[in-house]
């Protein structure tokens, strides 16, 4: 169980119980921790073992070996005590790699004062990213820091049947294509020899004004 690839997973609500199923997809060992009975109860067998226990209480934590784990993510998020307990519980275990939720921007700061390695805004990124792809044409949008981006998109006509050798685009509009797709076929790197056509999609990637202005393009 407390091999590399295992994970911790504490507070099954919405966005736990998503996590911890797609570490399972991905062939990660996941223990998963609530308190209710229930959730527990319906994510029995689905995870390599879900138990029902108080994470803010140390003893628990160390009976489950949690101190044996890579990786705890501690996705408790309207419960700020809890949220709050439990961290500093883990951060005491010294557990080498700690990603918490956090639901507000105080409670954020909080978990980096206390040293939480990674603290995610689920509700506040995805709000981010929405924003941009019902914006424009962007059909994925991944902001890898602030102001650059990588976006998902068809690609704009006047392209079709050049090499994007020979198109100047990366001149011309700041931004490199990195990856085509045919329609029905993988995704392949695209270099300067690579002529696009209608139905296919591209991955832009560069500021990210520039790349969602270049996927709005027609
Ligand atoms: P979401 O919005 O993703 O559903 P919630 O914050 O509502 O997230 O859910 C967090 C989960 O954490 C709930 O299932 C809750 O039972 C669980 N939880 C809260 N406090 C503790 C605790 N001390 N120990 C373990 N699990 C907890």
């Amino acid at each position: 169980m407390a091999e590399a690839d295992s994970v911790v997973v504490i507070g099954l609500g919405r966005f736990g119980a998503s996590l911890a199923l797609e570490l399972m997809a991905g062939g990660t060992e996941v223990l998963g921790i609530d308190t209710d009975e229930d959730i527990v109860q319906s994510l029995n067998g689905e995870l390599t073992q879900v138990v029902r226990a108080d994470s803010t209480k140390p003893e628990v934590l160390r009976q489950l070996a949690v101190n044996e784990f890579d990786r705890v993510v501690v996705a408790i998020g309207s419960d700020l005590q809890a949220s709050i307990l439990t961290c500093s519980v883990l951060l005491g275990m010294q557990i080498p790699v700690i990603w918490a939720k956090a639901v507000t921007e105080q409670h954020a700061l909080i978990l980096e004062q206390l040293g939480v390695h990674h603290v995610i805004r689920p509700e506040a990124e995805m709000g981010r990213k929405v924003a941009h792809l019902v914006r424009g044409a962007a059909l994925d949008y991944i902001e890898i820091e602030k102001g650059y981006a990588i976006v998902k998109s068809a690609p704009p006509e006047r392209l079709f049947g050049t090499p994007l050798g020979k198109t100047g685009l990366r001149k011309e509009f700041g931004v490199t294509i990195a990856a085509y797709k045919k329609p029905g076929a993988e995704w392949h790197n695209a270099d300067a020899d690579t002529v696009l056509e209608q139905g296919d999609m591209i991955l832009i990637v560069g500021p990210t004004r520039k790349a969602e202005g270049f996927a709005q393009l027609r």
